[in-house]
């Protein structure tokens, strides 16, 4: 498989996660995308568990930034509501306003974790900035209509990934982190 696809680990979803697995990797970023990762995208105000989230991991010492390819009148109110930096339109998987995000923010990509929900944009806009991601499931089924077409070649390498175990769930990672130990 092309190497560009895989991610770094699996999970079910973002709210999943154990916030143990971030502070084992020394993580003070995430770079969460938005759509059917934090929230369903017909999902225009942050849920009670986005808030939850964001408070959390800001409790522990990391940042997140959202980053999203969806449209400005979508992402800054919803990003505002949840005190949250972000870019949007940001044209996953090219990489061109990626770098500038970057910069802006400082970030230190060993220190930084993306989450996604698609591999095709967010994996490989991850990967392409040497940055570690996590591929989600689909937080709800239902998506918009542009991204069918990413979806069936997403799902094809999706369940080849799982079915030759190439890459390991966050559980697995914490797990092998903690006996090491
Ligand atoms: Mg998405």
């Amino acid at each position: 498989m092309l190497k560009v696809l895989i991610p770094f680990a699996l999970a079910k979803n973002v709210y999943d996660i154990d916030l143990e697995f971030y502070k084992e990797l020394k993580i003070d970023t995430i770079i969460c995308d938005l759509d059917n990762t934090l929230e369903a995208f017909y999902t225009l105000h942050p849920s009670e568990r986005a808030y939850e989230l964001i408070k959390k991991l800001n409790q522990i010492g990391i940042r997140v930034i959202i980053i999203s390819n969806n449209k400005r009148k979508r992402v800054e109110p919803y990003c505002k509501d949840l005190n949250c930096d972000f870019m949007y339109s940001t044209r996953k998987p090219l990489i061109y306003k990626g770098k500038k995000f970057i910069k802006k923010f400082d970030i230190n990509p060993e220190k930084t974790l993306y989450i996604g929900d698609q591999l095709f944009t967010d994996i490989v806009f991850a990967n392409r900035l040497r940055i570690r991601s996590v591929l989600c499931d689909n937080l709800v089924e239902r998506d918009q209509f542009f991204t069918k077409f990413n979806k069936f070649f997403d799902k094809f390498f999706r369940k080849k990934m799982k079915k030759k175990k190439l890459v390991p769930t966050w559980e697995e990672l914490l797990h092998g982190i903690n006996e090491q130990n």
